[in-house]
This record gives C-alpha cells, structure tokens and sequence, in this order.
C-alpha cells in the first residue's frame, strides 16, 4: 500500500466523500466558524479545564500512529495507559455526542493503528466534546472496526478512481460546509437540471 491517508480525513469522508476530495485530493481548507472553533479548542486542550484523565492513568499526548494494514497515519490528541498497560485514545471535538456519530470511526481508527504498534487490543476510548464539557466512551465494537475500516477502503478507492464523488444527497450537511463556496451544489444542481452539465474532476498530476 503506497500512500498512507490521514486518520482525520475519516470523519470528512464520512461527513462527505465530496468533501473529503476537496481537502485531501485538491488540499482545499477554507477557514469558517466551525473549522476555526475546532482549531481554538484544540489549542487549549492541555489548559486547565480540560484535564481529563483519572488519576494514576498516564498522559501519552499528541501519539503518532499509523497502521501498515490499512494504510493509514495520524496523530492521537491523547493515548492513555492503565497501571495494567491497556491503552484508551482520547479525541477532543466540537459539539456534543449525537450531533455527528462518525468521530467514533476516526477513534476506532486511531485504536486499530495502536493495536498494529503495541500488539495489545485495545477495547474502549473516548470523545471528549468542547460543547458539552463531556466525556463520552466508545466501545470499539466488532460493529464500529467494520463500519471504520469500510470508510477507510471507500476512501483508498476514489483516491485511486481519481474522479470527483457526486454531491452528498443529505443536503443539510452543506449549510455548515466551509467548502460551500468551491463545491456549489446549488447551483450544480440547477446546471444540470437546466442543461444536463455534466462536472467531472480528475485528480491533479
Ligand atoms: S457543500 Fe455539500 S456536497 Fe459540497 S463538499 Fe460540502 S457537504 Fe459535500
């Protein structure tokens, strides 16, 4: 497997494969409220307040992973270790549980990664969510590896196709798109509608 994808473009993909495209494949990164509130949130996470390890567990921080298997690489904001050497990720995010379930699969990701290095399985992690100040654990369920390493094989595959994937039919999720602007899919739609354009975007040489 030649190129490793970013664990981070998982929750993209999954929010979009559109895009996911845009900002993996066309390095598209517009700045909007929500992308610069997770960017402030996350440069506070060591600050007090947002302490959010028991006692006697030990803070690995900012733990470079990466999985040979399924090709993927990132960096965990948080690995923590028990007195009896099991490890749990820990990821900070915007919002609160419920609002977007496909963190879990970003974290997922990050436990398969660290059962590839360490050789030790690794059962449960956690979402830590500014939002609500809370954190939630996620069970890494034979459901949730499935589900996690299906996105990661759907993500290799346009990556290979090299074609632009269509606009996500679950239009509300463009309201709060930073790439609202490059993507238009409104008025995509009313070019094809009215004359049956056809926009097909292959991956830059
Ligand atoms: S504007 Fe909509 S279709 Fe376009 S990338 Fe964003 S979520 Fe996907």
């Amino acid at each position: 497997m030649d190129e490793l994808l970013p664990i981070s473009y998982i929750n993209q993909y999954a929010y979009c494969p559109r895009r996911f495209w845009y900002m993996y494949v066309e390095a598209e990164m517009i700045e909007n409220v929500h992308v610069l509130r997770g960017v402030v949130n996350h440069e506070h996470v060591n600050e007090p307040g947002y302490a959010t390890t028991a006692t006697g567990v030990v803070a690995h921080r900012r733990v470079h992973v990466y999985s040979h298997a399924l090709g993927i690489t990132g960096i965990c904001d948080l690995v923590e270790e028990d007195a009896q050497g099991v490890l749990a990720p820990v990821e900070y995010k915007q919002g609160q549980l419920g609002k977007w379930s496909n963190d879990q699969a970003q974290l997922c990701a990050q436990a398969l990664c660290l059962e590839e290095m360490t050789g030790r399985v690794i059962p449960s992690g956690a979402i830590f969510y500014f939002g609500s100040r809370r954190r939630e654990p996620v069970l890494f369920t034979a459901e949730l590896r499935g589900a996690t390493e299906s996105i990661i094989a759907a993500m290799r595959r346009v990556v290979a196709l090299g074609v632009i994937p269509a606009h996500t039919e679950q239009r509300a999720r463009c309201r709060g798109c930073s790439l609202y602007d490059v993507c238009l899919p409104t008025e995509t739609d009313l070019l094809i509608a009215e004359g049956g354009v056809t926009v097909t975007h292959h991956r830059k040489q």
